[in-house]
């Protein structure tokens, strides 16, 4: 029998916490990347459901489903944009499935795309924020 596939829970690659260990675990650390997954990796579900990322089978950040939206729409949209400013602000603690999962670390989000979206998006004010907390010059 093979082990443990890659990206499964518990793996080293992406580990998402039990509810039980979610409840007693330490904050992320101030440091921690935005997701890469938020820019790079949407998953469609089976019924059409656009899911913020792998991890998230159960649909509790919900984005809306490609039956009603057109996919950029979707991964465009108001929702995505939230996530995404969220996770470059560090406010992990405000999506509970983001806080409880140590994110996606197999690949990653560069500096340059970080100010490339806060660009795109209209929020270049939040680049000192993010670089702050990962201790990158600001300018
Ligand atoms: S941090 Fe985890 S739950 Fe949040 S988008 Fe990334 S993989 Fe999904």
């Amino acid at each position: 029998m093979a082990g443990k596939p890659k990206g499964a829970r518990g793996s080293s690659l992406l580990r998402v916490l039990t509810k039980r260990e979610a409840a007693t675990a330490e904050p992320p650390p101030s440091d921690r990347m935005p997701c890469p997954g938020l820019w790079k990796t949407p998953v469609i579900r089976w019924d059409g459901e656009l899911m913020a990322c792998c991890a998230d089978v159960d649909n509790e950040i919900s984005i809306g489903n490609l039956r009603n939206a057109r996919f950029d729409e979707l991964w465009f949209g108001e929702a995505m944009t939230e996530l995404r400013l969220l996770h470059i602000e560090g406010r992990f603690e405000e999506i509970p499935k983001c806080w409880s999962c140590g994110g996606i670390n197999f690949y990653k989000l560069e500096p340059g795309e970080v100010r490339q979206y806060l660009d795109e998006v209209g929020r270049s004010d939040l680049y000192p924020v993010y670089a702050k907390r990962m201790g990158l010059s600001a300018t």
